[in-house]
């Protein structure tokens, strides 16, 4: 268990195999007033395929039914059109300010909800069941919640906070070997950005993480888990430097995705992976950091499997091109664009001096 500490509130990520089957007793607060009145849980179509049976086995326990949700995988469910959809039906559910609505699925489930529970009478409650290792670790704590806008992904948001998260690590045994990959970039980001250990801890573990081995992935989701809540606490609302840092590697990594679709071509963990490589390598230009440095970042990504080149990406453009989608980040302001770079593994910093014309040379080296 792990504690999230607000200003004014807090709540718990509980993490471990079979939450789900336990969700009655472990959700019991937010499950009770639903007495008498169908449970609403919006779910990823293959996360109910997949676990919904058990959630549904664990709430009958005690009488309680669900009232079923289905989105379409993919990220164009955090749209408009959705958010109408899904709010229009927790309204004629009768969902009020004081209710708690249930999310279960990935990223993408977690962050359509919460946004819509931001906004559903000015605001109702609602309980995180992430089943991706990416929400486990990452998506589901710390209360960034958005759809997309045409201009970009993720702009159209609010930060509202879960009253609960249960992170239950069964769920991984059925995701997608490339899904675990991706969610597995996200877990050496933590250790890049602030605990060199860890990162080489995950480094020799990647391969029992990726076969799920629950006395190996619970304690790492935990630890993840445990730094995003500090880092949190400390900076809820990113107007400090602190919680950029869990930007390490978005920078690069959103313009590989802006150029590619954000679609299958690349996921957004695997154009994580390759931003941590890039920041890397940046960082060694500027000296920050030895070229060796970098280089064994690139080697822990590449033996988890993940990919370390842009290059393989065959993308039909130059750096310029690249360094205009970083223009356009949502963190960008003022003509600058923040970057987190490296000044030792493990030691991550907000760098506001970086030209963006200084990025693009880099970025033809590299493509
Ligand atoms: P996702 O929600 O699209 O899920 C990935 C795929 O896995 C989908 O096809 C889904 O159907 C499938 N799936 C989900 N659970 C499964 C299971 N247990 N077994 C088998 N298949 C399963 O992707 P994601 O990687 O979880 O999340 C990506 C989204 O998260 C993006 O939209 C990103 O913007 C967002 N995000 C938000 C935050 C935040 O702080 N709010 C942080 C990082 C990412
Ligand atoms: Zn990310």
């Amino acid at each position: 268990v792990v504690n999230v500490a607000l200003a004014g509130r807090s709540y718990e990520v509980r993490v471990g195999a079979g939450l789900l089957d336990d969700a009655i007793v472990q959700a019991r607060e937010f499950i009770a007033p639903w007495s008498g009145r169908k449970v609403p849980v919006v779910a990823d179509a293959n996360a109910r395929r997949l676990h919904g049976d058990r959630l549904t086995q664990s709430l009958a326990t005690n009488g309680h039914a669900i009232d079923w949700y289905e989105v379409s995988p993919g990220e164009g469910s955090k749209s408009w059109a959705e958010l109408e959809r899904l709010t229009d039906w927790l309204l004629a559910r009768g969902v009020t300010r004081s209710d708690h609505v249930f999310a279960l699925g990935g990223g993408v489930v977690g962050d359509l909800v919460g946004f819509a529970c931001a906004i559903l009478k000015r605001g109702c409650g609602f309980v995180q069941l992430p089943t991706t290792l990416l929400a486990q670790v990452d998506s589901s704590v710390g209360g960034k919640t958005a759809i997309n806008a045409s201009a970009g992904k993720n702009l159209i948001g609010a930060f509202h906070q879960p009253s609960l998260v249960l992170a239950d690590t069964a769920c991984l045994a059925t995701l997608p070997q490339r899904e675990m990959r991706a969610g597995l970039a996200e877990v050496f980001k933590y250790g890049l950005l602030g605990d060199a250990e860890f990162f080489a801890r995950v480094d020799q573990d990647s391969a029992a993480i990726l076969a799920c081995d629950n006395a190996v992935l619970e304690p790492v989701i935990a630890h993840c888990v445990g730094m995003k809540a500090r880092i949190v606490a400390e900076d809820e609302r990113e107007t400090k430097d602190a919680r950029a840092l869990l930007n390490l590697g978005h920078t690069f990594g959103h313009a590989l995705e802006a150029e590619t679709g954000f679609g299958d071509r690349l996921l957004h963990g695997e154009a994580v992976a390759l931003g941590m490589v890039l920041a890397a390598r940046f960082s060694a230009r500027r000296d920050l950091i030895s070229l060796a440095d970098a280089e064994s970042v690139t080697e822990a990504l590449a033996r988890a499997g993940l990919p370390t080149e842009i290059s393989a990406l065959g993308l039909d453009c130059d750096g310029t091109v690249l360094a205009d989608h970083m223009r356009h980040d949502k963190k960008a302001g003022g003509g600058t664009v923040p970057f987190i770079l490296l000044r030792a593994l493990g030691e991550a910093y907000v760098a506001r001096d970086v030209e963006l014309a200084d990025v693009a040379a880099f970025m033809d080296e590299q493509l």
